[in-house]
């Protein structure tokens, strides 16, 4: 039987939180200086007044001291006035527990936490087809208790987020891309040249991406032609002491299920996606971490949903796929595209919220995802809505913050 285990995923990959409480976290809500929000009541703790007794006196009331904490600690497990059983906040979920070596569920501090031997942790470093100053391009780091990791498209500006993150570019060499939309591959060629640059002397930076209907439609060919476009620069950096290899697997568009990596307790599969033109595809990690223990991992890239995704994607523990909101008009007024022209693409190429929710279903992961839209208020809401037409279970935003 398969166990649960852990799984940690990163959604405001570059959020890097500023804000480090107190030796006396409780401090701040103790001073006066707090009680200067207009409808709540300020209230020393030190009186020990019951929440109760300020709950009839009505108004907004802080939260004890005790509940503040039990939220630092574990997250909220239970609605206070209802007894209901709550998300966990933060960055944890539904079935998710807590990690043993986390001090607290709380808050996460990227590259402060080690990934532990039986974790997966998923960061978001790009999460829109649309670049924007606080928003890049399509990107998916899988990092695994093995010491492994895995690129799942590298949009372009994603790469600053990696970087950001405090990722080494050496340490990154192997790059899955989907399809050969270039919100899905941008940043390659600065991947490829300063990751060599980096240190990335030992090993070749390989490539795996799909066939086309004709060779010119396929990831070599358009490995080929980077590397032509980088011919000045490839020259130029070729004073540093080491090679800067790559490799191209390009594998049958067609070949549905086939493993196109396997080492180390980690396979990854992929299958056809209907986007666009043949070659589009989607992929799976499967590790095998011990004879009890295993994680999975879907990116299922652009396209809309066929049976196909629900036949290799069933039961996956984190299914990610993209999602286009229907807010037709309002996508057209901020991207300066023409209604119909926003209508049709979602309609032909995409995957609208209520399909990405009626797809979860089919697939029951344990933790469904959606990315590859704009992060907006005027559309974060009307996403979870349609998608919660059809999926109940636990969903979150893959966005990028
Ligand atoms: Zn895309
Ligand atoms: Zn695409």
């Amino acid at each position: 039987m398969r166990k649960i285990h852990q799984l940690s995923v990163i959604t405001g990959a570059i959020l890097m939180s500023s804000a480090v409480f107190a030796q006396n976290p409780f401090e701040h809500y103790q001073s006066e200086n707090s009680a200067s929000f207009s409808g709540y009541k300020h209230y020393n703790y030190e009186q020990n007044v019951s929440t109760d007794e300020l709950m009839k006196q009505g108004g907004k009331i802080y939260s004890s001291p005790e509940e503040i904490h039990a939220i630092l600690q574990g997250g909220l497990k239970t609605d206070i006035q209802t007894g209901e059983e709550l998300w966990k906040e933060g960055l944890m979920f539904d079935g998710i527990e807590p990690m043993d070596h986390m001090v607290t569920a709380a808050n996460w501090f990227p590259r402060t936490e080690q990934v532990q031997h039986n974790e997966m942790r998923v960061t978001f470093m790009g999460t829109s087809p649309m670049i924007r100053p606080g928003q890049a391009n399509t990107s998916i780091y899988v990092e695994l208790g093995n010491g492994d990791n895995f690129v799942f498209d590298l949009g372009e500006a994603s790469i600053a987020n990696y970087i950001g993150a405090g990722v080494a570019l050496n340490e990154l060499d192997k790059v899955f891309i989907t399809h050969l939309h270039v919100d899905h591959f941008g940043s390659l060629p600065y991947l490829y040249q300063f990751g060599g640059w980096n240190g990335r002397w030992e090993k070749p930076l390989t490539i795996y991406g799909p066939s086309g209907r004709n060779p010119e439609d396929g990831t070599r060919h358009m490995v080929e032609g980077m590397l032509q476009m980088l011919s000045w620069h490839q020259d130029a950096f070729d004073v540093f002491p080491s090679g800067n290899d790559i490799e191209v697997v390009e594998y049958d568009f067609k070949d549905d299920g086939g493993v196109i990596y396997d080492v180390d307790g980690v396979k990854v599969s992929h299958w056809r996606r209907s986007h666009a033109k043949d070659g589009a595809s989607a992929y799976r990690l499967d590790w095998t971490i011990n004879e009890e223990e295993s994680l999975c991992f879907v990116w299922t890239g652009d396209g809309r949903p066929t049976e196909l995704d629900i036949e290799y994607g069933k039961g996956c523990d984190l299914f990610v796929t993209e999602v286009q909101t229907e807010l037709v008009g309002l996508a057209s007024i901020v991207q300066g595209v023409p209604a119909f022209l926003t209508r049709y693409t979602i309609d032909t190429h995409h995957t609208s919220g209520y399909a990405a929710g009626w797809l979860a279903n089919q697939v029951q992961p344990r933790l469904f995802m959606t990315t590859h839209m704009e992060f907006d208020p005027y559309y974060n809401n009307e996403t979870v809505a349609q998608v919660r037409e059809h999926w109940k279970g636990p969903y979150h935003l893959a966005r990028q913050t």
